[in-house]
């Protein structure tokens, strides 16, 4: 059976006539990086390749690497391949990895991404005229404004609350008969804490599209259990023109479809960035083809996952569908020799009954020697005790930490941070 489309005939073309796309506009997106910006001229000079040598899939790793250090390099535009009179909006990364990176946006990229957005409103199942409730904030991260352009794609009706204020956030849901929720992961889990508070219920609430940090299926479960709704889990980033630009899960839950007309992923070894057979966990690099004003070719995203299927979904579309995001390259913490991410540690402490989904993994350094404390928030009845076997069996080792009652770990507004470094001498 397959589903409504916001736009059928692209998002459900054969594989053959993905490649074929896919490679006429990779060439087009070489020729045109080249003739409209300095840096990518040289860029390509110096790897020896012409838009003439993309021919077929493989060619792609003929063209040079572009990393988070080029763009920051580059800050603020060095890659701007259009005139800076014709551009019409920016957005700028939160940071969390280090400095900012920003990012430009003329007519018609504003339009790709209202596109690609509206394509994922539609997949979650939204309809014209639904009431969308937009949480993440409406300024230079890009969450916001993404959510509200392909609202007005989609016909949607906007409830643009921005960020914070969650007792006003649920009033308005209230008045409103919000259907859609859409936000950062966390700020759902914020939104879910409030309701509990006021022993209320959202039962026009049956959608959740959230997104910007690793979504655990532990977490995942949390919000659909609690807010009563299904939750769909949306991918984009500041250099690939921001939320849903990339793509987004169907009502199938079997990956992430990545809307392959507009972008090229490659999944590549970590260290070799060889590219590896679909199933395998690698760093994921995109390549932007439609993107006018600040396009990215070959980008390492520092984002881990696996391809899961480039077959026919069974949604009815046929772009690639990869799996959820485990973490970032840079996220990864080595303690006493053992690798984990955080996510990890979320997974394993959701599976604590009791447990809420609320922690701080900090990592405190003495002497040169790391070591973990994980605090977290709890029911009275969970000791730290619980917390520390159940921690040793999934992942190997005992941090130490603390149990708090529930609401007295600090939040943030935006993404959660729950990495904290520490150094001391004692
Ligand atoms: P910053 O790098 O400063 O956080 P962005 O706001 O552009 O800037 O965030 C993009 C990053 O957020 C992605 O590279 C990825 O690591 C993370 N991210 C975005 N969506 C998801 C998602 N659905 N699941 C996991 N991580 C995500
Ligand atoms: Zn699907």
């Amino acid at each position: 059976m397959t589903q409504r489309m916001y736009q059928p005939e692209l998002e459900s073309m054969s594989r053959d006539e993905i490649t074929d796309l896919q490679m006429r506009r990779l060439r087009d997106m070489v020729r045109y990086a080249r003739d409209n910006n300095d840096l990518f001229r040289r860029r390509f000079q110096k790897a020896g390749v012409e838009p003439e040598d993309i021919r077929i899939p493989a060619d792609i790793m003929r063209l040079p690497i572009m990393d988070k250090e080029n763009l920051r390099l580059a800050y603020p535009d060095g890659f701007r391949c259009v005139d800076m009179s014709t551009i019409r909006e920016m957005h700028m990364s939160s940071g969390s990895t280090g400095s900012p990176i920003v990012m430009l946006y003329n007519a018609s990229d504003l339009q790709q991404w209202a596109e690609c957005m509206a394509r994922c409103y539609v997949m979650a199942g939204c309809d014209a005229g639904d009431p969308v409730q937009i949480t993440p904030s409406f300024g230079l991260f890009n969450g916001g404004f993404g959510m509200y352009h392909g609202a007005r794609e989609a016909g949607l009706f906007v409830i643009p609350t921005g960020a914070g204020n969650t007792a006003r956030q649920i009033k308005l849901a209230k008045d409103f008969c919000t259907r859609i929720l859409t936000g950062v992961v966390s700020y759902g889990i914020r939104v879910l804490e409030e309701l509990q508070k006021g022993k209320e219920e959202l039962p026009k609430l049956t959608i959740g599209i959230f997104g910007a940090e690793t979504f655990s299926e532990s977490m995942k479960k949390t919000l659909e259990d609690g807010l009563g709704l299904e939750a769909f889990n949306i991918y984009g980033m500041t250099e690939t023109g921001g939320v849903g630009t990339l793509g987004q899960d169907c009502p199938d839950h079997s990956g992430i479809h990545i809307w392959e007309d507009h972008y090229i992923v490659e999944v590549l070894d970590r260290e070799t960035r060889e590219p590896l057979p679909d199933g395998e966990e690698g760093e994921i690099y995109i390549t932007a083809l439609t993107r006018q004003a600040l396009p990215v070719i070959r980008f390492r995203t520092g984002d881990l996952a696996h391809v899961v299927s480039r077959d026919r979904c069974a949604c009815g579309r046929t772009h690639i569908r990869v799996s959820p995001i485990t973490g970032r390259v840079d996220d990864m913490l080595i303690i006493k020799g053992i690798n984990f991410f955080p996510s990890q540690v979320e997974q394993a402490l959701m599976e604590i009954p009791g447990i809420y989904p609320n922690y701080q993994i900090i990592i405190e350094e003495i002497k040169g020697v790391k070591d973990v404390r994980i605090n977290v928030e709890a029911e009275p009845t969970i000791t730290g005790f619980t917390v520390e076997k159940h921690l040793k069996e999934r992942l190997g080792f005992s941090p130490k930490g603390d149990v708090f009652p529930p609401g007295s770990l600090p939040r943030q507004e935006g993404k959660a941070v729950r990495v904290f470094h520490k150094k001391g001498d004692s």
